[in-house]
């Protein structure tokens, strides 16, 4: 049932105690950084006068711009003593490099070991994990992850579709790893080798990466005959291993032992209640070489701290909303993308892929949606593809309170790619 019943069964204010103690561990190593030296000596806290996990609060943010300019600033060690560097993929700028001790990889893997022990993952599984090797710590993350946990492992890497179909057969993969829109994507390459999923041995995916939706969620699980769990993390907290869903597939526990969770008002920076939606703020609380302190991630959830039926004491939290520079304004409306994703994947008429273009004509903002229909409904008469237009435009609009300028396209014609999916392309300042 648990991987590390020591820590997985502690209740609340035992997790706590546990908390406030690493973090004045933590504290005394990131006095070794010349750049967290400087920040706590302006603060005043140090971990002598540390006496609540509140007391952090004196502290400043670390911003993903402290990273990138003071990065080599953070480390606790000397940069001889590091094993690894990983990078993020630098989705939104400039890549941002973290580097990892040997502990550092051991605590990490352990984290990812228990995640996927948590979701019903044993030795004797056959993991085939599908995301990048290389700098970005999907790949190597679940890697170590899984070797640790004892599943015959199999780094198949990102894309490669034909091969993926033909491992998966080969070995009689049972978990996979996968960034959800390439699990639907994947499916046109079944087809095309007259392999039914279904058929397949498979019972757990690992789905993460990039937001998604619940109704992304059922889909990929229906295709493939599978549960899928959600699995969060950033390379600046190590990687994949951060908050991972447990059976109840109901919300991603934080490991707490690991990480120290805030979750603010990115405008006001206060702290907000359970249920409310901001942004996700963390403090390693066992990283050796770069432990960092209050990370701004610029992801946005919420969390629940009620108890889960699954025995854990740690928050949960919402699915990520998406990270406060993907929002979108139109005609001064904030969008997320995951709102276009929920209202398309819970339309069955929709198929695997969609694409949203902003466009500005005569100093107007329009939203273009691409959306790719499913083979049996674009074959249907004009009148019905007209009425069906008009369904996905109307259904976008009660969400989003904008009408955008939908387009019904074929299967399969969307690009696509091995790594996160590019949703959303902004013309509107370019050119
Ligand atoms: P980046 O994409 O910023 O270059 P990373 O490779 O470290 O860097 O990816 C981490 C980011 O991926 C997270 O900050 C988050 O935005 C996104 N992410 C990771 N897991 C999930 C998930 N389960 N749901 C939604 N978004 C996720
Ligand atoms: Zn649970």
């Amino acid at each position: 049932m648990y991987w590390d019943a020591a820590v997985e069964t502690l209740s609340a204010p035992q997790l706590e105690e546990l908390q406030l103690q690493r973090l004045r561990a933590i504290l005394r190593q990131a006095q070794q950084s010349p750049f967290y030296r400087q920040r706590l000596a302006e603060a005043g806290l140090n971990s002598d006068n540390l006496r609540s996990l509140g007391d952090l609060r004196r502290l400043p943010f670390t911003t993903k711009d402290d990273l990138r300019s003071r990065g080599l600033d953070m480390l606790t060690v000397p940069l001889t003593e590091m094993v690894r560097l990983h990078a993020s993929s630098g989705t939104t700028g400039q890549a941002t490099v973290i580097y990892y001790t040997r502990q550092d990889i051991a605590t990490w893997a352990d984290l990812v070991a228990r995640s996927m022990y948590m979701t019903g993952v044993r030795p004797g599984d056959v993991f085939q994990n599908m995301m990048g090797y290389g700098l970005f710590t999907g790949g190597l993350g679940f890697h170590y992850g899984a070797e640790r946990l004892g599943a015959l492992t199999i780094p198949a890497g990102a894309g490669n579709s034909k091969r993926q179909v033909q491992l998966m057969r080969q070995f009689g993969t049972t978990c996979i790893h996968i960034i959800p829109s390439y699990a639907l994507y994947l499916l046109s390459t079944f087809g095309e080798a007259g392999v039914d999923p279904l058929e397949l041995p498979l019972r757990i995916a690992f789905v993460g990466a990039e937001p998604h939706s619940e109704d992304m969620r059922r889909r990929i699980e229906a295709a493939y005959g599978l549960k899928a769990y959600n699995s969060y993390g950033l390379s600046e907290m190590n990687g994949p291993g951060v908050a991972f869903e447990c059976p109840e597939q109901n919300g991603m526990h934080v490991w707490e032992d690991a990480f120290l969770l805030e979750v603010i008002d990115p405008k006001s920076l206060k702290p907000v209640e359970p249920g409310v939606v901001g942004e996700l703020v963390f403090t390693n609380l066992n990283r050796q070489g770069m432990p960092l302190l209050r990370y701004r991630t610029r992801d946005l959830a919420s969390y629940d701290d009620t108890p889960c039926p699954c025995g854990r004491a740690c928050k949960r939290l919402s699915r990520i909303q998406g990270r406060t520079d993907d929002m979108i304004i139109l005609k001064g409306v904030n969008i997320f993308p995951l709102q276009i994703e929920r209202v398309l994947m819970g339309m069955p008429e929709v198929h695997t892929n969609y694409l949203v273009e902003l466009k500005r004509e005569n100093f107007n903002d329009l939203m273009l949606v691409k959306v790719e229909v499913r083979e049996s409904f674009f074959h249907e008469d004009l009148r019905y593809l007209t009425g069906l237009r008009k369904r996905v435009t109307e259904a976008l609009k009660s969400e989003l309170l904008v009408t955008p300028v939908v387009e019904l396209v074929e299967p399969g014609t969307l690009p696509t790619t091995e790594g996160k999916a590019v949703r959303i392309v902004d013309y509107r300042n370019k050119g």
